[in-house]
């Protein structure tokens, strides 16, 4: 049931957790053979469908030049970063390329790398970047996860089965895929640090072993349902159930912060001067140091000479400046804003970025000291309650400027203000075109006085209900009781007011009997009314 392989790393079972797979197993298996819906699998993707056909030959014809102009549409600054890594990308696949087509290379050392910098400036983008041009299988894992025995899900392999899952289960393509391990230097073990030394180093051990060449079971030995369902395959369908993933091609590709590597590498720097004429050539910000930092360096921070040997390729990330963020929301091919505009949009929304508004939000970032990862806080903070208030109203658009960066509460508010106002004066136009449909039917004129009127808008937001309906309904009545008055009184223009919208029937009724008691032409609302409004541009 376990698959025997020299590098596999598995820590043992517990009886417990052994008996809560196979449970779930049978309970999945039964379910499915009953006409049950079948739980998605907890194995890879392989294991229930139908393998892809195998690729057989590797397309790759990348120059690194057209890389680096490909990451520069993405990636702001990095430049020697972009240039490195296109030329080390290209490097890998082409060799992979030959390999794949039964041309190996015997002598050839793989190009992993290990990326140096700060958080949020742009490390594993440039990566994400580089696997989606040339169409191979990315995933990224974090070295704190691993454990070197125990199996807690943070398993070193996994990642190269995840990267099956990546492929689609597609064997061959997750074998020149490209695995990335964050915070690798949490894995250094600085020789004083007793008990760090120990996992440290063996999780350097477990790593070198993949990173040279190693053959990592498809499935994991601890997955005991996946396992079952493969025998199960196995014996219905014939089909081959396990299959191993070969890690020689895969690249590897470390990164970190690195905290205290500037140190040591100053500090040698500073000993290779010594007893020369001190010229000054020692750089100055801690990533201008990490540039110079050599095998020797990475040795004495606490790797093992041996899996630093195996990462060939250094580069190093520098930190981003206020201009460079705001480089990055206006031109970047993958700058958030576009996220924004694309979210706003799907409410009919358009936001407007104007430079200054930009320029506020980069600033804002830079405080956060993340790099870029500050954009998208920041964003998240302006926005949210836009995104929430926004898509409810008819606000059809807005433009974010360094007020509303600074201020967007308020920025908000008056936002919805100014929405509300336009939204009074038309609706107010809305009554008016009432009075002016109704003296087209009934030949009798109503003057809404401005209270009356703003008294309709509020009933009718209060209801919300539209405002003609709301105008129809109240004065349902009125086309009868004003014709009465006309026939006793002669009188075809009305005054309507404030107190005639807040009670309609008992208003029109006191009109009536007042015509009835005064069959000479008594007013019954105040005279002379005032000139009608202009007629409504509405229809
Ligand atoms: P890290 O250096 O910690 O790996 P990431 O590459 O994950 O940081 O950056 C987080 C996000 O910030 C990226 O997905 C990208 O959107 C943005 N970003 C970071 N650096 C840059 C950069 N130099 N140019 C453009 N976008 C960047």
């Amino acid at each position: 049931m376990n698959p025997a392989h020299p590098t596999v790393l598995s820590g043992p079972l517990s009886p417990e957790e052994y008996q809560r797979q196979f449970t779930e197993f049978m309970r999945q298996h039964l379910q499915s053979a009953a006409g049950g819906v079948p739980r998605p699998q907890a194995a890879p993707p392989n294991a229930a469908e139908p393998t892809p056909p195998a690729e057989t030959t590797f397309q790759f014809d990348r120059k690194p030049r057209d890389v680096k102009a490909y990451l520069d549409r993405f990636v702001i600054r990095q430049e020697e970063a972009k240039k490195v890594l296109s030329v080390a990308l290209c490097d890998h696949y082409h060799h992979v390329r030959l390999a794949l087509a039964g041309q190996d290379q015997p002598n050839y050392a793989k190009q992993n790398i290990i990326l140096t910098g700060p958080t949020g400036v742009g490390k594993t983008y440039l990566i994400r970047c580089i696997a989606d041009l040339i169409g191979v299988p990315f995933v990224k894992g974090d070295a704190t996860k691993f454990s070197e025995t125990g199996y807690v899900g943070g398993d070193v392999e996994d990642l190269v089965r995840e990267l099956l899952r990546r492929a689609n289960g597609d064997v061959q393509r997750a074998q020149y895929g490209i695995i990335y391990i964050d915070e690798i230097d949490k894995i250094a073990a600085a020789a004083n640090v007793v008990g760090r030394d120990v996992s440290g180093r063996g999780v350097q051990t477990t790593l070198l072993k993949l990173m040279e060449e190693s053959e990592v079971p498809a499935r994991s030995p601890n997955d005991i349902a996946g396992q079952l369902q493969a025998m199960l395959e196995f014996t219905q369908r014939g089909r081959k159930p396990a299959e191993v993933v070969n890690t020689k091609h895969i690249l590897f590709i470390v990164s970190g912060a690195f905290n205290g590597l500037d140190k040591i590498v100053r500090r040698r720097l500073r000993e290779a001067t010594i007893g020369f004429a001190a010229k000054s050539t020692s750089p100055d910000t801690e990533s201008d140091v990490l540039d110079h930092a050599q095998t020797r360096d990475f040795i004495e921070y606490g790797f093992e000479p041996e899996f630093i040997g195996r990462l060939p390729v250094r580069v190093c990330c520098h930190p981003l400046d206020i201009d460079d963020l705001f480089t990055i929301l206006r031109n970047s091919e993958g700058s958030i804003i576009r996220q924004y505009e694309q979210t706003f949009a799907a409410y009919g929304i358009e936001v407007l970025f104007r430079d200054d508004g930009l320029r506020r939000i980069a600033e804002l970032a830079h405080d956060e000291q993340t790099g870029a990862r500050g954009l998208m806080t920041v964003c998240e903070r302006l926005f949210r309650d836009f995104k929430f208030e926004l898509p409810s109203t008819p606000v059809q658009r807005f433009v974010v400027t360094h007020e509303l960066v600074d201020r967007p509460a308020a920025s908000l508010q008056t936002l919805l203000a100014q929405h509300a106002s336009e939204e009074r004066v038309v609706m107010r136009q809305l009554v008016h075109h009432f009075a002016e449909r109704f003296f087209h039917d009934h030949n009798l004129r109503l003057h809404f006085t401005e209270p009356a009127a703003d008294a309709l808008v509020q009933l009718a937001q209060e209801r919300r209900q539209p405002v003609r309906d709301l105008c129809a309904q109240h004065f349902k009545d009125f086309q009868f009781g004003l014709k009465l008055i006309a026939q006793n009184t002669g009188r075809t223009e009305f005054q309507i007011e404030a107190d005639t919208v807040a009670a309609p029937d008992k208003t029109l009724s006191d009109w009536v009997v007042a015509s009835y008691r005064n069959r000479t032409p008594e007013p019954p609302g105040p005279a002379p009314a005032p000139a009608p409004p202009s007629p409504s541009p509405l229809p």
